[in-house]
């Protein structure tokens, strides 16, 4: 059961729509599509936990903190005598094991998850301690992505390959678990000492001058659509998007990027690229939004 499901991270969400609409610095360019790629790994490691059918709890992207120090969760699942702790990764590439580190093909040292993953189970294990449970954890590095691959692993290590995923999935499937109320309280624990998203993310400073303007697609995110009626029509891949549900998600956009600026029609309408009638714009905001003031000086709220 699914207690908290994954969402995309406010701060991947800014990061597409800047991709598309500003021209990323290279440094920014590569850490949006490394959060991109993180993300599509999760996603792809859902689905094996989606199809687990014994009695857990599953609890996706978790931000704790335990003595100043913060630490994220991808997924944490609770079954009735453990809680297993999975790290995701969807590196691509050949890598060296050694010196309890991991290297490139070139002997440069990269980022070691083990370290990682063993700091976040130590700061997990603090946590439910303050909370007042004892409760074993079993955390599991997991590379899922199939071109990826690691050299000299001792087997002893808690690190799971594209090709033994299967295998894990159907282990941890095997293992019977049945929660009680004790199990829901410490979900609900859990749930409370989560603080959201981290307040460490780097999103790129923007202007609103700056962004392109333009109706944005839903499936690519190109802005060289073109507006037909009561629909839009993205040219680079072909997508045809309802113009309410098109705009709807172009206002979202707006107000994702700038809080501080109002929602007025003729403000979305230069947002959208100034294509399209004003007057069905305001017909969508009204049914959508609440209306603040009158005539041409409208702005809408959610
Ligand atoms: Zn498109």
């Amino acid at each position: 059961m699914i207690i908290k499901p994954r969402i995309k991270s406010r701060l991947l969400v800014i990061l597409e729509i800047l991709n598309s609409r500003m021209e990323l610095a290279e440094e920014e360019k590569q850490y949006y599509l490394s959060q991109e790629k993180g993300h599509h790994g999760e996603q792809l490691n859902d689905l094996w936990v989606k199809k687990l059918e014994e009695e857990l709890f599953v609890l996706h992207n978790l931000l704790f903190e335990m003595k100043n120090s913060q630490f994220q969760i991808d997924t944490l699942i609770i079954a009735q005598d453990r809680i297993y702790l999975l790290d995701v990764k969807y590196h691509k590439g050949d890598y060296i094991y050694k010196n309890d580190g991991f290297y490139t093909l070139s002997d440069n040292e990269t980022k070691n998850h083990l370290h990682q993953l063993r700091r976040c189970e130590t700061l997990l294990r603090q946590l439910l301690q303050t909370l007042g449970f004892n409760i074993p954890i079993e955390s599991t590095l997991i590379f899922n992505n199939p071109e990826f691959y690691l050299y000299n692993v001792p087997p002893e290590l808690p690190i799971i390959f594209p090709t033994q995923l299967k295998r894990f999935y159907n282990n941890l499937n095997k293992r019977p678990s049945k929660l009680s109320e004790k199990h829901k309280l410490l979900a609900k624990k859990l749930l409370d000492e989560d603080k959201g998203e981290s307040s460490y993310s780097k999103i790129p400073i923007y202007k609103y001058h700056q962004i392109k303007k333009g109706f944005s697609c839903g499936t690519c995110f190109s802005l060289l659509t073109t507006v037909e009626k009561r629909k839009v029509v993205c040219t680079s891949c072909g997508h045809i998007e309802h113009l309410e549900s098109a705009l709807l998600r172009n206002v979202k956009e707006y107000m994702l990027l700038f809080p501080e600026r109002k929602v007025t029609t003729l403000a979305i309408y230069e947002w959208c690229g100034g294509v399209g009638s004003q007057r069905s714009f305001r017909r969508i905001l009204f049914n959508h939004f609440t209306p603040i003031g009158h005539g041409r000086f409208t702005h809408f709220i959610e």
